[in-house]
């Protein structure tokens, strides 16, 4: 029987980046690109300068258009 080392796992890597609205520590999963804020809600794109360094690239906030494209639809006549 296999054990995995749950409380010794501090092998594979972490990664963080901080929230520039809150300045709480956003965990980013290791090649993702995108990652949300707990605290604030708020999406971010996540880019990659180096394998091991996550960096906030923006905003990434897709839901507006769409919530502008279904007003429009329903605004046409
Ligand atoms: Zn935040």
């Amino acid at each position: 029987m296999k054990r995995a080392a749950k409380g010794l796992g501090m092998r594979h890597p972490k990664f963080t980046v901080r929230c520039p609205n809150c300045l709480s520590k956003i965990p980013v999963e290791k090649g993702s690109l995108l990652t949300v804020c707990e605290k604030c809600g708020i999406k971010y794109r996540i880019c990659w300068p180096t394998p091991s360094q996550p960096m906030i690239r923006g905003l990434a906030a897709p839901l507006k258009q769409e919530e502008k494209r279904s007003h429009a639809k329903a605004d046409g006549k």
